[in-house]
């Protein structure tokens, strides 16, 4: 392309960046290269970017994208609401023969998924148009890997009042500094843009990045204008802990806001549930998408579902429950069919499996010397043998077995005919066929257990009003279930194809006693993420302390487990410290590449500066050497000067001395001439005096002649012959 077809591409737009294509060829842009690299000076972006990947979010000409290349990003996305061609971007880049890449789409779309992960985020002069600001930093979250450089207006410096004046927070009062503000502009008050609709002061943009998952530090505040570094934080957002928008799931903001807007304006669920897309349980390998599901609002105690704490939970306003808000139906908990229904054989087989756990065989191996001797302790620190024992849910039967081993009148039951068999086959136990409102049952068991059983019942309160109904009036019962503490959407526990309820600890004492227990106490259990609870119908019935029944093999056995426990327990201290100090070491390691990326750009940039320093260095010598020629040139010019000075002089002195010499000669020719002059005078005057001789003459001589002819002088003739002729 001639210089002349690329003056006519850049005359052909119009420019908001001023970009370098070349050596004097600048696109004409709103905003001065000198102004751009100020900007680039304030966001500190590191003079190198190898290696680095780099998203600019509002790119528009793209000046911030060209420029992440040029400092050798390996991928630089520009991102922006319009096409490539509205603006610039297109033509800077043919011109530049760029390789950033340019995605269309809106901030609020920004998805890992779709756009990728970047090392650095650029967000400049976006901030304050953005009607959803916190949003757009949620979503930034997602996409940024490292950190991001974000630029914006702000609120301290520039308060537009009523009357259109500006003024500052501090002018008002000190103290608004240290309280996150949002100034709305419902129409174009700021900078009169219809596009501005929030300015944050510092401290509400430093908190809105916070919530978002960022640690923000200030880099930089000039006018009305300040600059951050956000570098991300591990771990969930915080917002996420309490949030009632729906905001939180990816099918919420991946999909227009007007959908997160219906959402926010009427949080009542839907009353039927549109299928998923398969990708949001991808993770979930199994029968999610085959379950139909439909919407509750309400949870088992009767309090309205609010805001959602992971994809299909909901928590209650009342009891505080994670409750899976699109519920399967009640066929959903019913086994009619081994080969076909959720809780049917392959729930313990190849649904297990997919999901990473044993599956039932293994189970029965590993459960008796793992989980069923925890239980057993437990048990035995509850109840003693002999009694009437009922497990709900027991599985392959493994715990069945050890409590009849100890002398309990023991039966277990299951949803599924294959676990049944399964469980009588493997440790010939008593199991019964079917959900418990379904069995014909004889009251008066000292004992009823159910663990990771609560969390699965569609009804728990009707089940455990029925577990009251079935105990002794001295019973105990015994549960495992999650323990909901109110961890983010990634907790392992949400597991909306069987998990209904997700019980706080107040959820399950207020479930208890609705049921008739009087006594309810709430301890860890095995897991971290399990609690333990022992209820019973009065508060006076305390459970045996009596080991004396226990037989002698299983108090050994639970001696060991003790010791297992202890140092279990000793693990888990050592484990977590070693997981502190991993984290520490990662955090560290991090610090590390953060350092070495740091030091390698420094190092580059000395590098450069060096080369810039040789450069001169060189131009400097060349330049003392021409000075020195210069120098040179002039004294022998200043010497030529004094020459012809000299010279001058001397014709100087030679032309006085003619002068004086013509003075002299001209003094002489005057004498001369006056000399001639008078001489002149003298001549006229004796030729005056001939010429009056002359006619004194000529008269004498006329007189003489009248004479002549005078009759006297004729007379006298011949006297005068004869004195002629005699000598005289
Ligand atoms: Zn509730």
């Amino acid at each position: 392309m001639t210089r002349e077809e690329k003056l006519a591409l850049v005359k052909s737009r119009r420019w908001y960046h001023s970009i370098e294509i070349e050596p004097d060829l600048v696109t004409p842009g709103m905003r001065s290269q000198a102004e751009l690299q100020q900007l680039l000076t304030y966001v500190e972006l590191p003079s190198r970017l190898d290696g680095l990947t780099v998203l600019d979010i509002g790119a528009w000409d793209g000046f911030f994208s060209f420029e992440a290349e040029r400092r050798g990003a390996k991928r630089v996305v520009a991102y922006d609401l319009v096409p490539a061609d509205h603006c610039g971007f297109d033509t800077a880049r043919t011109l530049l023969g760029s390789d950033v890449e340019y995605v269309q789409g809106s901030v609020y779309d920004l998805d890992r998924e779709t756009v990728g992960r970047f090392d650095i985020v650029l967000f400049f002069g976006v901030l304050y148009h953005l009607r959803y600001p916190l949003l757009a930093l949620d979503r930034i979250h997602d996409v940024c890997d490292g950190v991001l450089l974000l630029e914006t207006h702000c609120l301290d410096r520039c308060l537009i009042l009523e009357d259109a004046e500006a003024t500052t927070l501090e002018r008002i009062d000190r103290r608004l500094a240290s309280i996150p503000l949002y100034r709305f502009y419902p129409a174009n008050e700021l900078n009169r843009d219809y596009s501005n609709w929030f300015s944050l002061n510092q401290r509400a943009i430093e908190d809105g990045l916070r919530t978002a998952g960022f640690e923000p530090a200030l880099l930089a505040q000039w006018g009305d204008r300040v600059a951050y570094r956000a570098r991300k934080r591990q771990g969930p957002q915080p917002y996420l802990q309490a949030t009632y928008e729906g905001t939180a799931t990816k099918s919420l903001t991946r999909t227009p806001l007007i959908r997160a807007a219906k959402i926010v304006r009427d949080p009542a669920p839907p009353a039927t549930v549109e299928p998923r897309s398969p990708s949001v349980d991808a993770a979930r390998p199994g029968v999610s998408d085959r379950i139909a599901r439909s919407a509750v609002s309400s949870c088992w105690c009767g309090g309205v579902l609010g805001e959602l704490v992971a994809p299909r939970y909901r928590r209650c306003v009342a009891c505080g429950s994670a409750v899976l808000a699109e519920r399967p139906t009640v066929e959903h908990f019913r086994v009619v069919d081994d080969e076909r229904d959720f809780y049917g054989r392959t729930y313990w087989t190849e649904y297990a499996e997919a999901r990473s756990f044993p599956d039932i065989c293994a189970r029965a191996r590993t459960d008796l010397s793992e989980r069923c001797v925890f239980w057993l302790a437990r048990l035995l620190e509850a109840v003693h043998p002999p009694g009437r024992v009922l497990e709900i849910g027991c599985g392959h039967g493994g715990f069945v077995k050890l409590m009849r081993e100890l002398g309990f009148d023991a039966v277990g039951t299951e949803l599924s005919p294959w676990v049944v068999d399964f469980a009588r086959r493997t440790f010939e136990v008593p199991v019964l066929l079917g959900p418990l409102d379904t069995l014909a049952l004889e009251p008066g068991f000292t004992c009823i257990a159910a663990f990771d059983v609560l969390e699965h019942l569609d009804d728990p309160l009707g089940t455990m009003r029925r577990c009251r109904e079935l105990l002794a009036g001295d019973g105990t019962l015994l549960l495992q279930t999650p323990w909901y503490r109110g961890e983010g959407p990634e907790w392992s526990m949400f597991q909306p194809d069987e998990h209904i309820h997700l019980f706080t600890e107040a959820a399950v004492e207020t479930l208890l006693r609705r049921a008739g227990f009087e006594a309810v106490t709430v301890q860890p259990s095995l897991f971290p993420h399990d609690m333990w609870v022992v209820a019973r119908p009065h508060a006076s019935a305390s459970g045996s302390t009596d080991e004396a029944r226990i037989p002698a093999a299983f108090q050994a056995l639970l001696g060991l487990q003790r010791h297992a426990d202890e140092l279990g327990r000793t693990l888990a201290v050592v484990e977590a410290d070693r997981g502190d100090r991993l984290t520490q070491v990662h955090e560290l390691t991090d610090r590390l590449q953060e350092l070495t990326a740091e030091l390698a750009a420094s190092e580059a940039d000395r590098a450069e500066r060096l080369d810039q320093i040789h450069t001169l260095t060189r131009r400097l010598t060349a330049s003392d050497a021409d000075r020195a020629e210069r120098l040179a040139q002039v004294n022998q010019l200043t010497r030529k000067i004094h020459e012809v000075n000299d010279e001058l002089a001397t014709a100087n002195a030679d032309r006085a001395a003619r002068l004086t010499q013509i003075h002299e000669l001209t003094r002489q020719i005057r004498d001369l001439t006056s000399q001639l002059a008078t001489s002149e005078a003298d001549r006229q005057a004796r030729l005056e005096a001939i010429q009056a001789l002359q006619r004194d003459l000529a008269a004498a001589h006329a007189e003489l002649d009248a004479i002549r002819n005078s009759w006297a002088w004729k007379a006298t003739r011949p006297l005068r012959l004869g004195r002629e002729r005699s000598p005289r």
